[in-house]
């Protein structure tokens, strides 16, 4: 199969050739395809626009080692140092600050919503991802990178403040952003008062407030650079270390981790697409300027991929407008983390979805629906990859839905296509369409479609089931006088109601 993804430096469907079959590629050899993804700043549980994000990247990685059958390394980073609240460079650092909130340490606060995150990961079954770095492991990388840059003559120090990378200094700053973009960035930003010399600049290291000591603040400059500050060695500094103590800006941490990871190019780099204006093209120009400008293959990252936000009433979903959901909010309301799974597939990645709890409950029927059609028909056949696939199964039925599906996946991941195919493949089924549609639940959907038990569906009738759900909906709506009512009928019509954790189990009432 041949994927073709959206480049978002040309803007057009680019064929995807990794760089480790790249005919025009002469940096250093690769043994296999780099994917790089910025996970989301652990000082507070991920929403579930967040976690749409991480969702695309699985899809990316999936499609290409086991759909293509490339080798894959998966890096994603953990951001638990240096992201200041309102994304720029001014403003208090988010760990401090929730820390604060939260009465515990920061280092406290990265935990509790690391394990968090990586809860709602595994729920949601994104994982097999080979390497999750901190930001806080990495310090000396981002330090020398810094250096780096200095010795250049790409930064310049504002007092009292930071480094910062001058920007007017290289011709290729913003290559991510159409012309019209990065103008309006140069011309509309307001350069802000702190002394920055062009808009669009923007801090590599942060100086601690000489009145403040900081829960994470390293020494930056002589011979104990990189060292965490301590109650210890606080006491020693010297006035250059006491002067240049501080934390990393924002940007650095991917492009000191994924230099350390990936080294100096890599095929793919995921993110929001909030990430694109300015965390990845300030990713873009510290990286091309310190590690690839020395190599071989000036570029670092080959093809740039952008995940489209989550809506809420086609309103833009964010924490501080209040209506923000969590997956917990959603398990809380008996959903699925699988349905939410689901519901992703149902939109294109690059298109806005909007989160209603009717669409999502619309995703989980349709997913119930497969379940049942599937129940009892999980191919014996095992296959470990797609070439075994097509060894074992050969008619032309079966080339036509593979080739459909394919066909879909190769232009742009087009997953809405894909459930379209698969739940039109089910109107006339045979084993072959089940061993497929087995195929691309075990490596790319992943949605539990063959979870389901003969013994969780002992012919429980329709109308039954349409009651349970009016009583979950009733209840979600805080109706409890609707939702006793339907309990009742669905007690007086013979079978019993119980409540489950995420959702509702019902039998045939035997006494
Ligand atoms: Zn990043």
């Amino acid at each position: 199969m041949e994927l073709y993804i959206h480049d978002n430096v040309t803007g057009k469907l680019a064929k995807f050739v990794p760089l480790i079959e790249d005919p025009n590629y002469q940096g250093p050899k690769k043994d296999y395809v780099w994917i790089y993804s910025c996970w989301p700043t652990v000082y507070n549980t991920a929403t579930i626009g967040n976690l749409r994000t991480f969702q695309l990247s699985d899809l990316i990685k999936n499609v290409i080692k086991h759909i293509m059958g490339y080798p894959v390394k998966h890096v994603m980073n953990l951001t638990d140092v240096g992201h200041l609240v309102g994304d720029g460079d001014n403003g208090e650092d988010r760990m401090e600050k929730w820390s604060k909130r939260e009465g515990i340490s920061a280092r406290d606060i990265a935990q509790r919503y690391t394990d968090e995150f990586m809860e709602h990961m595994s729920l949601l079954n994104n994982v097999d991802i080979d390497h999750y770095p901190k930001a806080t492991d990495h310090i000396r990388q981002q330090i020398d990178m810094v250096k780096k840059l200095t010795k250049k003559w790409l930064t310049y120090v504002i007092a009292w403040d930071g480094i910062y990378f001058d920007t007017a200094k290289i011709d290729d700053y913003g290559k991510l952003l159409p012309a019209w973009h990065l103008e309006g960035l140069q011309s509309w930003a307001r350069v802000e008062d702190h002394g920055k010399k062009n808009a669009t600049d923007f801090a590599l290291w942060k100086f601690s407030p000489t009145d403040e000591t900081r829960q994470m603040e390293w020494i930056y400059d002589g011979s104990r650079s990189w060292e965490l500050l301590t109650h210890d060695n606080r006491s020693t500094l010297t006035q250059e270390e006491q002067v240049t103590r501080g934390f990393p800006g924002w940007h650095i941490e991917c492009s000191a981790m994924a230099t350390e990871y990936l080294w100096t190019n890599f095929d793919i780099h995921t993110g929001g697409m909030d990430l694109k204006t300015t965390h990845h093209t300030n990713e873009i120009c510290q990286s091309e300027h310190s590690v690839c400008c020395d190599s071989a293959h000036k570029e670092w990252v080959k093809y740039w991929i952008h995940g489209q936000f989550i809506t809420v009433g086609w309103q833009k979903m964010g924490k501080s407008l209040g209506n923000a959901y969590t997956l917990t909010d959603l398990i809380n309301k008996w959903i699925d983390p699988l349905d939410l799974r689901y519901f992703y597939f149902t939109a294109h990645y690059s298109n806005f979805q909007d989160f209603t709890w009717e669409a999502v409950g619309a995703a989980r029927k349709t997913r119930q629906k497969l379940q049942k059609k599937l129940l009892g028909h999980e191919p014996a056949f095992q296959y470990k990859s797609r070439k075994e696939l097509t060894v074992n199964v050969s008619t032309d039925a079966w080339k036509e839905l593979l080739s459909s599906v394919e066909n879909a996946l190769s232009k742009d991941l087009n997953m809405p296509q894909v459930l379209a195919t698969i739940n039109k493949s089910l109107h006339q089924p045979n084993e072959e369409i089940y061993t497929i549609i087995d195929y691309l639940e075990t490596f790319v959907l992943k949605c539990g479609l063959f979870d389901l038990q003969a013994s969780d569906d002992e012919d429980i009738p329709q109308d039954i089931i349409d009651l349970a759900e009016a009583r979950i909906l009733a209840k979600k709506e805080k109706d409890y006088t609707r939702a006793d009512a339907l309990r009742d009928e669905i007690t007086s019509a013979g079978y019993e109601i119980h409540d489950t954790a995420d959702w509702y189990s019902i039998e045939k009432n035997n006494a």
